[in-house]
């Protein structure tokens, strides 16, 4: 292992205020540089393909709470359901439904966030403020008992202004809080925003983020 992952972990942490969690995303990586983030404590960890999510939760220790970070196809629930901590970007009324279907099969409740599209790059996924809206206006999530939507999740443009990157986050935040008010009010549960990775997630703090999403500077750079 060429990459201190304790060292780069614990200045990740250091950085971390109280009240902000950390879900160290290791996508690409292997087993063994898990363990050391395991081994100093690290619980949270994030994936975004399933059949290596489900690879590597079915062979390092149980007690990882594993979050799918990625874009998660409807006919993939059913292999994350029994085990998966929270899904982290759910953007369509039809990933919600499959999600709370399978967690019934299992017995279980799947905490997931909302993903939101706020970012000016041309990207399929994540919704847009007025299809969350319409999604949440729309009531039928309230009879989804299964699934429980926790809060916000969303990644702000791949830009060096950090201007505009603090507005995206800005506006993620001020629509959480109207999500808070409007449909949530009496839901202790919905009271996440995930924002920031390696190279803003000091900003996304700084701009309300509770639980950021930090990979290159813990693992280095993955090989695809
Ligand atoms: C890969 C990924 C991250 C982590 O990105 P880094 O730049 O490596 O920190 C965070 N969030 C999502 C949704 C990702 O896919």
């Amino acid at each position: 292992m060429d990459v201190d992952v304790a060292r780069n972990l614990h200045e990740v942490l250091a950085n971390l205020p109280e009240g902000v969690r950390l879900v160290a995303i290791s996508k690409y990586h292997p087993n063994e540089y898990i363990e050391a983030a395991y081994a100093q404590g690290q619980r949270l960890f994030g994936e975004s393909r399933e059949q290596e999510l489900s690879r590597k939760a079915g062979s390092l220790p149980k007690d990882i709470r594993w979050h799918f970070i990625g874009h998660l196809q409807t006919n993939k629930v059913k292999y994350v359901a029994p085990y998966i901590s929270m899904i982290d970007a759910v953007d369509s009324m039809k990933l919600l439904r499959e999600i709370n279907r399978q967690a019934a099969k299992c017995g279980r409740t799947i905490d997931v966030l909302l993903e939101l599209h706020i970012a000016e790059e041309e990207t399929k996924y994540g919704l847009t403020l007025g299809a969350a809206r319409e999604l949440l206006d729309g009531g039928e999530w309230r009879e989804l008992h299964n699934v429980r939507i926790c809060g916000l999740m969303m990644m702000a443009s791949n830009v060096d202004d950090e201007a505009q990157i603090a507005r995206e986050f800005d506006t993620a935040a001020a629509f959480f809080d109207e999500c808070k008010k409007t449909y949530f009010k009496d839901d202790d549960a919905f009271c996440e925003r995930s924002w920031g990775m390696s190279h803003d997630y000091q900003l996304a703090i700084a701009h309300g983020s509770t639980m950021v999403r930090v990979g290159t500077s813990i693992f280095g750079p993955r090989v695809y």
